[in-house]
Order: structure tokens, then C-alpha cells, then sequence
């Protein structure tokens, strides 16, 4: 298997786009082609996962994209990301139903060490990160920012990494009382959480300035883990797989899947795994208040805003309104055409791209399945309420977006097939808003009993990109 940019035809190996984020041509990388899987295969995988457990069948699907790690390496990384030590049981990703008519399925996805289902793509990118750097015997300084489930994610996967260092930036005073007990409370030498007195913008500016320093960059080998990274998307497509075959009673029905989106890589995993062969009908994309995506499906008109234009909610991990994952979507529906791909986003750079009249676009749900709505505060609020009343089930703000779309379309007959729900962190992490909607606070699980009393390791700085690199060369050289 090869790789290519959205807005290129550049041809490498995998280990070569690894470490990578955006193309040289400002593209995204893709793989070349999609594997495809039949109902053997299915019915076979069916079985491994039962028997042998996530971390087998993970081995099954990345060997088609991983071509070129060698078998036995890459069935030990895979062990390694997907232990039931890390994860709480072989099965990884459980899914439950919801009722009883089997219309409605809660895929669980954030079992692993941080609560959301970001640490199943961390896990395995740390474990792919440390061969290669092993491999090319070279280190890697991780330089991120984030709003709270990416930073914590990544730093639980790479905290015992030994050629990688990671330094997150954090808006100061901004995050969950969890998130922030989570980042900070972490006390490793390789890793550096760092306040901004800022919003999570003037984070993300912040590494783009490092960035743009390429002196710098070299000196430290700067790199990222954003969700652009191409081996982050593959990791996800294995939950599709996983999730699909707990629910799907033969190797012929179609299920649909629902999912709370904010960069568009979740859904865009589903997407590829739909592309592979697995029998998906609707792809059900919910968008909180910010709702560029659910705007785009309906109108064809794609008009990403600026992070000032961009509202702070109470799912707080979809707060995006240009999100990076749709390029490589835009790719399959103009036929992979890359030109036509480069064209469109240096458009959306200068405001926007209409594709209403495209006749791709108008087959868009015939041929790809997406159906995209918004959902709000008050919808949130709801149907957190609602599953508790009725199910004794305690969501988190984010699933309750997707849950809050899915049975929308459901009940309005749009969505007829059996749908799989992502469950995207545990409510734990976002008591305010399950407070508000039941009136008291989540139960803390017990491995994170005493989580908020650890102490805190965070340092302060002002929104100064100099500060920042003085701060930096001193913390990567003592
Ligand atoms: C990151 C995140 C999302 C959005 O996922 P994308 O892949 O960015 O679309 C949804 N819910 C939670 C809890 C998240 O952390």
C-alpha cells in the first residue's frame, strides 16, 4: 500500500507519512486505494474477534494499510496498544444495546486511559512512533495544543516513550476540572504541560508560529499528533470493523453508525471502512451549535468560519468550524481528482466552495450514506435527561449529540437500519453539563478515585511565542 496527497500524486510508504502532517503541497495524505473486504473475510474476522479479542482483529485490518512493517512487528504493536490492561477487557470497544428492539446500539469507545475514544488511535500511534524512531534511530519532541481530550490522550500514550518528548500547550483556566486534573497531574520528565494565558487559539497560533520557525523546528525535531495524522485515521477504522461485528447478526446487513464530529476524523473512519466492503448505510455526522459540516450536507455549500466566529459549548471537543478531516472526504466525491480537490480548498481558504449544483455532491447520500444535523444545548441537556429517565444510562454532552440526531432521523423514518452510536468520552469528564441535565454529578470510575488530589505539574506562561522557545530550548536540553 502506497500513499498520495489530496492535492498530489507523491507515492510513499508508509513509514514515510508517519511522522508526517500535512503534505508538502498543503494536502492531506490518503492511502492510495482501499483494500477491499469480502464476507468471507467478515465472517472470519467475526470469529478472530470473539476468540482472540481487538487486538487480532486490529492486526487483520492495518496489515492491509501497513504493508510495509513486517507481520510479527506489527502484530506486537498491536498487542501492546490494545492490552485488556490498557482498555479494561479484550474486547476494547463494547457495544450495548439501548431498548430492546435492537434499533439502537452504544458503541463504548472510551474505555481506555484518558476516558475518550481519542486513546484508541494515541495508543497505537505511541507504539508506531517508538519503532520507527527506533528504526531510523532518531527522538521526536511532540509539540501540541489542545481544549482537553487530544493533550491528555497523548500524553498518557507517549508518557513512557523513551525517543519521543511531548510539550502541550493548555488555555489556562479553560479546561474541565478533570481534564485540567488529568494533563497536570501527570509527573514525567519527558513531558511538559504548559498554561497559556489564552484561549485554546492562541494555543494552536502559538505552535503554528514554532512551526513556521524552521531552524527551530529541525534543531528540536519538532512534530505533531494531530488529527491529521494518517496512521490516526487507519487506528479508528478498526472500530468501525469491531463495533459493526458485535451488532450485525450475518455478513449482509446493513447498519448505520452515529457520530458526534468535530474534525471530521471519527466519521471519515467509518467512511473508509464503508468504502472497504463493511455493509454501512447511513453515516449519521451530528454537529453541535458549530455547524459548518451540517450546513455543508445540506446546501453543498461548504463556508468554514474563523475560530472567532466559532461558540464555546457544552460539548466543547466538536468546538471547530474548518474541520481539517474533510479534505480527504472532498477527495472520494470529486473521484479522487486532486487538482479539482486543490482547487476547492484554496476557494474555501478565500471564504467558500458551492458544490450544489455538482452532481457528485447531489449523489452524495446514494453513493456515500452521509446525513448531517445540529444539535444544541438544549437538546444535549435533553436527551442526557432522557437516557437516565428511561434507560438509567448517563451519557456524556458529546454522545448525547450524536444519540440526539440519530433518533431524530430515526423516529422522522430518514434512517431505517439499526444504528450504532459512538459513545466519545465518559460524562465524567464533563460534570457541569450532566449536572445540569440530572441534577447531580457522574460517578467517578475507580480508576480515577484519585485522579483530582494529585498534585499539578503545569507551567505558566504569557501568549509570547519568544517566551515560548526560550522556555522550550532551556526544558529540551537540561
Ligand atoms: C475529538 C472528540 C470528538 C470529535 O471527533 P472528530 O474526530 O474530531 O470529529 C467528539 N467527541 C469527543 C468527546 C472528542 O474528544
Amino acid at each position: 500500500m502506497r500513499y498520495q496527497s489530496t492535492r498530489g500524486t507523491a507515492c510513499l510508504a508508509f513509514r514515510d507519512v508517519l511522522l508526517e502532517g500535512l503534505a508538502a503541497d498543503g494536502g492531506l495524505y490518503v492511502p492510495q486505494s482501499y483494500p477491499q473486504v469480502d464476507a468471507a473475510t467478515l465472517a472470519a474476522w467475526r470469529v478472530l474477534l470473539a476468540e482472540q479479542g481487538y487486538a487480532r482483529l486490529a492486526y487483520e485490518v492495518l496489515r492491509l494499510f501497513l504493508s510495509d512493517i513486517p507481520d510479527a512487528e506489527l502484530r506486537s504493536l498491536c498487542a501492546a496498544a490494545y492490552s485488556e490492561t490498557v482498555f479494561g477487557s479484550q474486547v476494547v470497544t463494547p457495544v450495548t444495546a439501548v431498548g430492546t428492539d435492537g434499533q439502537l446500539w452504544l458503541a463504548h469507545l472510551s474505555y481506555g486511559p484518558t476516558a475518550a475514544f481519542k486513546d484508541l488511535a494515541m495508543q497505537l500511534l505511541s507504539q508506531l512512533f517508538e519503532y520507527e524512531l527506533t528504526r531510523r534511530d532518531t527522538w521526536l519532541t511532540v509539540l501540541g495544543a489542545t481544549s482537553g481530550d487530544t493533550g491528555s490522550s497523548a500524553e498518557e500514550a507517549m508518557r513512557s516513550l523513551s525517543r519521543v518528548k511531548v510539550a502541550m500547550l493548555t488555555p489556562r483556566g479553560r479546561m474541565t476540572p478533570f481534564q485540567q486534573a488529568q494533563m497536570y497531574g501527570i509527573d514525567v520528565p519527558s513531558i511538559a504541560n504548559i498554561a497559556i494565558d489564552g484561549v485554546f487559539d492562541d494555543c494552536q497560533d502559538l505552535v503554528k508560529a514554532i512551526n513556521r520557525d524552521s531552524d527551530f523546528k529541525a534543531a528540536h525535531h519538532i512534530g505533531a499528533v494531530n488529527s491529521i495524522n494518517v496512521a490516526r485515521l487507519l487506528a479508528q477504522v478498526v472500530y468501525a470493523f469491531a463495533t459493526w461485528l458485535q451488532v450485525a447478526p450475518d455478513e449482509t446487513t446493513r447498519i448505520s453508525f452515529a457520530v458526534p464530529t468535530g474534525n471530521f476524523g471519527d466519521i471519515l473512519s467509518v467512511h473508509v471502512a464503508r468504502q472497504m466492503g463493511l455493509p454501512v448505510d447511513a453515516l449519521i455526522l451530528a454537529t453541535n451549535e458549530n455547524n459548518v459540516l451540517a450546513e455543508f450536507f445540506a446546501t453543498g455549500v461548504y463556508r468554514p468560519r474563523s475560530s472567532a466566529n466559532t461558540y464555546a459549548t457544552s460539548s466543547p471537543s466538536m468546538d471547530i468550524s474548518k474541520a481539517s478531516n474533510l479534505e480527504r472526504f472532498i477527495f472520494d466525491l470529486v473521484d479522487r481528482d486532486s487538482d479539482r480537490t486543490a482547487a476547492l480548498f484554496q476557494q474555501a481558504e478565500h471564504g467558500h466552495f458551492d458544490l450544489s449544483t455538482d452532481a457528485a455532491f447531489r449523489n452524495q447520500r446514494a453513493r456515500f450514506g452521509i446525513v448531517a444535523r445540529a444539535s444544541s444545548h438544549a437538546d444535549r441537556v435533553a436527551t442526557i435527561a432522557h437516557y437516565w429517565r428511561t434507560h438509567q444510562l448517563l451519557i456524556d454532552p458529546h454522545t448525547a449529540d450524536g444519540l440526539h440526531v440519530a433518533a431524530t432521523l430515526q423516529a422522522a423514518g430518514e434512517v431505517t437500519t439499526p444504528i450504532i452510536a459512538y459513545e466519545t468520552a465518559l460524562p465524567i469528564k464533563f460534570t457541569a453539563t450532566i449536572r445540569e441535565a440530572v441534577g447531580f454529578d457522574p460517578p467517578t470510575p475507580e480508576r480515577f478515585s484519585d485522579l483530582l488530589s494529585r498534585p499539578r505539574h503545569v507551567t505558566d506562561l504569557p501568549n509570547d511565542a519568544e517566551t515560548l522557545k526560550r522556555w522550550l530550548t532551556h526544558w529540551l536540553t537540561a
